[in-house]
């Protein structure tokens, strides 16, 4: 078997419509297509990042040079032969290695008739799935999408974004937890306070509010003020969607900047990356929960990832599930999410709303 082609679609989709409170939103990434000469292909995601043309143009004109001819079961060989003609600094762009190795993967369990999770290691059948909501909501607004998202998908935890825009992080911590005193609360801050200090003050009113974990409180490339910061918090700290790689989570690890981890499949280098960040996670007692944002095909990725791990949530973007631009969206039972049992990623893509949304 071996790669005779790979094509790379951006794809950008405006959301005028809302559920419950929710902000107007865009969705955005790289879709990789790799077809091998056995009328098998597969499908990846690159996350979305500042320039989708710029990656693509990246996959186009230097990444697809390395896959043409290979065996695409040959996933490590390819990894470490982009990642060392990429001169190692940049990992060939993270985000489109990523969405490569997905792709790979996905043809993998096609032409084993295995789903992805199962090749990895399975580990369980479902895992319990977390709302993840966009930021900006005032105090009242966020109560309001929490309702929406518990009386839409059962979900038994949510996660909040705030700092920026929205209302004040304190008022939406407590007025949240008084409105659902067993709610699993997650607080995501997105680097938001620059000083261990006022980050510090955040997390002890996340502590008295009993916050699951506190994510990226401080910018993720501030490895001595997190350790810091951990050291003093009374609530777990998670972090690492924006870090990519081993050699990065061992930096992250060694300095002990967070009690959960979160590398992304889509992000970090792919499946066996996070794989690997997962074990030396579980060697140093830290939890592995990986990020999950954008297209279905980023949430079913980091699914296979999950449940093939010891990962006990599932991060599930809370927006309209259009947004997923698959035929059968993956859905959210009584706060569980279950295994796609279909050979390798087991999702086609809507062909409608890729047509529709596709830039030409
Ligand atoms: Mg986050």
């Amino acid at each position: 078997m071996k790669i005779i082609d790979v094509q790379t679609y951006v794809l950008a989709l405006d959301f005028r419509f809302k559920i419950g409170a929710m902000p107007p939103i865009q969705a955005s990434g790289v879709l990789i297509n790799i077809k091998t000469d056995e009328d098998i292909d597969g499908w990846g995601l690159a996350h979305f990042n500042l320039s989708n043309n710029a990656q693509k143009v990246f996959i186009d004109e230097a990444l697809s040079r390395i896959l043409i001819n290979k065996d695409p079961f040959m996933v490590e060989e390819i990894y470490h032969e982009i990642y060392h003609s990429s001169n190692r600094i940049t990992y060939g762009i993270p985000h489109a290695t990523s969405g490569i190795q997905v792709a790979l993967w996905d043809i993998i369990g096609k032409k084993t008739k295995q789903p992805i999770y199962r090749l990895l290691g399975g580990m369980k059948k479902k895992v319990r799935a977390y709302a993840s909501m966009p930021r900006g909501f005032k105090p009242k607004a966020a109560v309001g999408a929490v309702q929406s998202a518990i009386d839409l998908g059962g979900f038994t935890g949510v996660k909040l974004r705030v700092g920026g825009r929205g209302g004040e992080p304190g008022a939406i911590v407590k007025e949240v937890r008084d409105a659902f005193p067993n709610l699993h609360i997650m607080i995501d801050a997105n680097s938001y306070y620059l000083t261990v200090s006022e980050a510090l003050k955040f997390a002890k009113i996340c502590g008295k509010n009993e916050i699951e974990w506190l994510e990226e409180p401080m910018p993720s490339d501030n490895l001595n003020g997190l350790t810091k910061l951990r050291r003093e918090s009374p609530v777990d700290i998670a972090g690492g969607e924006n870090d990519l790689g081993i050699f990065r989570f061992e930096d992250i690890l060694s300095k002990e900047c967070y009690d959960i981890v979160q590398p992304d499949v889509t992000r970090c280098g792919g499946f066996l990356q996070v794989k690997k960040i997962d074990a030396m996670a579980e060697v140093k007692g830290v939890r592995c929960i990986p990020h999950i944002f954008g297209f279905g095909l980023s949430l079913v990725a980091n699914l296979h990832l999950i449940l093939s791990t010891r990962c006990d949530w599932l991060e599930f973007p809370f927006y309209p599930e259009e947004f997923q631009i698959l035929e059968e969206p993956i859905k959210v039972e009584k706060g569980y999410v279950y295994a796609i049992e279909k050979p390798g990623l087991g999702v086609e893509i809507n062909k409608k709303s890729f047509e529709e949304n596709v830039i030409k």
